[in-house]
């Protein structure tokens, strides 16, 4: 939380709140979840608060937008580099923490100066493979 403190974000409890929840959350919360769960304390707060808060650390870099998912916005507290992984049946998202060659769009990419890149798979989870699995049988 201490890291919050220095960018000159004034701390109200309903920002410490969403704050606290995302630190250390893997799940990639869709701004819905992070209101649902805020509004438990939080009952006057709104979605719009939320969203602003959320727009507010995503412009100081605290927290990263994924869009991986065409249906919803999600945030993730772990700014550092990595991938992403989506299931197609239960729309889990997981991090993937490897490093792919991409060396070559280094190179030339129609002129574009890169300054990021980022991997999105897609496919079924071990979950839902299990559950495909079973349905067949
Ligand atoms: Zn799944
Ligand atoms: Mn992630």
């Amino acid at each position: 939380m201490q890291r919050y403190k220095e960018f000159g974000l004034k701390l109200t409890p309903q920002r410490l709140s969403i704050l606290a929840f995302l630190e250390n959350n893997k799940s990639h919360p869709t701004a819905e979840d992070i209101y649902r769960h805020i509004a438990k304390k939080f009952p006057t707060m709104s979605l719009a608060t939320v969203y602003k808060t959320l727009e507010t650390l995503k412009a100081r870099g605290r927290i990263k937008e994924i869009t991986i998912d065409a249906e919803k916005r999600h945030f993730d507290p772990e700014t550092g580099r990595h991938h992403h992984a989506i299931c197609t049946g239960c729309k889990k998202i997981v991090d993937i923490f490897m490093d792919f060659d991409l060396s070559a769009a280094d190179t030339d990419l129609r002129g574009f100066e890169i300054t990021g890149s980022h991997v999105e798979f897609y496919g079924l989870c071990p979950d839902c493979r299990k559950t495909t699995t079973a349905n067949k049988r």
